[in-house]
């Protein structure tokens, strides 16, 4: 099994027990060379089968009373932080975004009701409730900005991250939610670890990405957990950044040229 981001080959790391979902047995490897973990077990599966899992999980997890995973404050952080980045003119405009696999398109919700942003929805599975876009329409290297939230750990290939990448314009910007860290642990009972994720970055793992993809630097919002990549160079976006982190008297962004390696 080749890393999908270095193209290592990857070694077999450890496996936990599922039972629920039709899961049994999963293994995971990692690449020694960049640290990039993934479910071989989720990699392999039929389409099909994958689709269904990822089915049922998330019409469990929709119809669950309490949240746990508190994904509504994490759309209204995000909105807060596309808005706040806008302002500074740092997004190119707020008439052409796109949030890749936005699902029911609860950010562009927010965004539209409370932040007076525009942000269109492509789902390959669900229908948003506003600013669709079909499959069809969707344009290379058009947008200014790319979303992609709680996307790119439920990703089995690299064509789907490339594909997400596609849309963004040659000067535009990357917004990713999902967890990346230092090393990955190899703990069957890591929380990160459910039954529908199958890929899990390392900090090495999206600084590659980034060079591969033509990224200069990046911020990164704590409240949010989200991560913004810039193709601009950091004399264009730093003085900006700066600029916002003084106005709210704290450290709101954290700024690095390259990937912000936030997480140990
Ligand atoms: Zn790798």
């Amino acid at each position: 099994m080749k890393c999908i981001i270095c193209r290592s080959e990857m070694r077999y790391s450890f496996s936990k027990l599922f039972a629920e979902y039709s899961l049994s047995n999963v293994d995971y490897h990692c690449c020694p060379n960049c640290g990039f973990c993934a479910s071989k077990t989720h990699f392999d599966m039929d389409l099909k089968d994958w689709e269904v899992l990822n089915a049922k999980f998330h019409t469990w997890n929709n119809l669950r009373g309490n949240n746990s995973y508190n994904r509504n404050q994490g759309y209204f952080a995000q909105g807060l932080m596309l808005f706040l980045l806008n302002k500074h003119h740092l997004l190119g405009g707020h008439e052409n975004w796109l949030d890749w696999g936005c699902g029911e398109g609860n950010l562009s919700i927010l965004l539209n009701q409370y932040f007076d942003c525009n942000l269109m929805n492509y789902d390959c599975y669900i229908v948003p409730r506003i600013n669709s876009v079909q499959a069809s329409d969707l344009e290379k290297r058009t947008y200014d900005l790319v979303v992609s939230t709680g996307v790119f750990e439920h990703v089995r290939a690299r064509k789907t991250l490339d594909e997400i990448e596609s849309h963004v314009s040659i000067d535009g910007c990357l917004g990713i939610h999902t967890l990346v860290c230092g090393e990955i642990p190899k703990d069957p009972i890591w929380m990160y670890l459910l039954p529908v994720h199958s890929s899990f970055f390392t900090n090495r793992s999206m600084q590659r990405l980034m060079e591969e993809w033509g990224y200069a630097c990046s911020v990164y919002n704590p409240d949010s957990k989200m991560w913004i990549w810039f193709k601009k160079p950091p004399e264009d976006v730093k003085p900006e950044i700066d600029k916002l982190n003084r106005n709210l008297g704290w450290e709101y962004l954290h700024f690095k040229q390259g990937f912000m390696d936030y997480w140990p």
